[in-house]
């Protein structure tokens, strides 16, 4: 070990798991790619402003967790907290929304940083996969971006996952719930912070986890009960379309989730083997954001799903994700002259599209056969003086083990036939 350790709240990826967080970023953006959402990447860092205005002036995420820095030259920056406003951002400056073509589909992948108490789950820089679907109010879209997320954490064998549904209103209904909701909040006995939230943010109060507050919280006026007749009828198209497709969800009115910038839809995909960390993904519309950031009404919908929490997730279920041996042939020289000849034939393999690897440092048969084989090389080239001598490599099938001298000239040839 050396002086040094990943920082507080962070990990490394290290193989072999590594190839588990690349397996799911591939399974998680697949759908998305075959659904017309182009890829999109944004800086790792923002202006503060940007999250301040887009993500919520009452947020958690933004009064606490937000890692700030002013750099040399004055510049206020924060590390992205999440993706939904760096995407509309980056969208609104390239004039995306203008070519003609809206909804204008987006997906991205990276890492996201927030300032939190970290446990198994919740870490302070984590990885997501996020779509967003900018410029369109339809509830279809809405019920694409779910049914694709659905798809996605099936494509990984999971199944022990629920999907929470709620509708949180839009500018019409959403202000006249919110001010019944804070008179009866401002009745109930509690702490000054949350006291506070009812000013700001009434909804997230509803959000609290703690027994005490939920016990407050029974007779709470509902939301449902105040949705505009437009609003329930989106809601009902969204929630019939997911029934066609099949897909299986909850109704669950006390999903507020922790951003301020959603509006209608909201969703989370909760796993029941994460113990308190359980939301694996979330997202929804969020039609106003594009104006809170200084953009013209773009009526938009997304979410994100969580790398790390997906692979506890896979852990949790004991899923085995398939995962092929990245070597398809291993090459153990032994002198100096086989060095030579057989990385040349490495090299040619390479080219020729064919995975191999290689016994480097001039290491022993039995130590560089325990390497092939724990490189999970179908096949194994070994040469030594007296092969190269006759022109020849042995060709060593792992599976069968059976082995063959084959011509050293035609040994890339055979290859390519035998790996079809
Ligand atoms: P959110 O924007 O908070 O809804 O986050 C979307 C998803 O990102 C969550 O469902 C988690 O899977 C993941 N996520 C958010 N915060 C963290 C964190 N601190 N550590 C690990 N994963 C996180």
């Amino acid at each position: 070990m050396s002086t040094f350790q990943a920082p507080k709240g962070t990990y490394d990826l290290t193989p072999p798991d590594s190839a588990k967080f690349l397996a799911v970023r591939e399974a998680i953006s697949a759908p998305l790619r075959d659904s017309g959402y182009g890829y999109i990447e944004t800086p790792g860092f923002e202006d503060v402003e940007l999250f301040a205005r887009g993500v919520g002036e009452s947020t958690d995420i933004v009064t606490k967790e937000m890692y700030t820095l002013t750099t040399k030259g004055g510049a206020e920056l924060a590390l992205r907290p999440e993706g939904t406003a760096s995407v509309l951002r980056a969208a609104l400056e390239a004039n995306l929304h203008k070519a003609g073509n809206l909804p204008v589909k987006l997906w991205y992948s990276g890492s996201y940083y927030r300032y939190e108490r970290p446990q198994k789950g919740r870490y302070r820089h984590f990885s997501q996969v996020g779509a967003e679907a900018i410029g369109t109010e339809d509830p279809v879209l809405d019920a694409e971006l779910i049914i694709l997320a659905d798809q996605a954490y099936r494509s990984l064998g999971l199944r022990q996952f629920r999907i929470l549904l709620n509708s949180l209103g839009d500018k019409e209904c959403r202000p006249v719930y919110r001010e019944a909701l804070q008179t009866f909040l401002r009745d109930l006995d509690l702490d000054e912070e949350t006291r506070r939230r009812i000013e700001i943010n009434p909804l997230r109060v509803l959000d609290d986890k703690r027994p005490d507050v939920q016990k407050q919280l029974t007779d709470a006026p509902k939301l449902r009960d105040y949705l505009c007749d437009a609003c329930k009828a989106y809601h009902e198209e969204v929630r019939a379309l997911l029934t066609a497709a099949g897909v299986v969800y909850e109704d669950d009115e006390k999903l507020v989730r922790g951003l301020d910038y959603y509006t209608r839809t909201t969703f989370e995909f909760v796993h029941d083997g994460l113990g308190s960390q359980s939301a694996v993904g979330g997202g929804g519309r969020y039609d106003g954001l594009s104006e809170m950031i200084g953009g013209p009404a773009l009526p938009s919908v997304g979410w994100a799903l969580g790398v790390d929490r997906t692979v506890l997730a896979l852990e949790a279920e004991g899923v085995e994700l398939d995962i092929p041996a990245t070597t398809s042939v291993y090459a153990v020289p032994l002198g100096e002259e086989a060095r030579r000849a057989l990385f040349a034939v490495v090299t040619e393999l390479r080219r020729a599209g064919i995975a191999a690897d290689f016994a480097f440092g001039g290491r022993g048969l039995k130590g560089a056969m325990k390497s092939a084989n724990r490189s999970g090389a179908r096949f194994t080239l070994v040469a030594g003086e007296r092969d190269l001598a006759e022109g020849v490599v042995q060709l060593k099938d792992m599976e069968s083990g059976e082995q063959s001298a084959v011509p050293l000239a035609e040994v890339v040839a055979e290859l390519t036939t035998r790996l079809g």
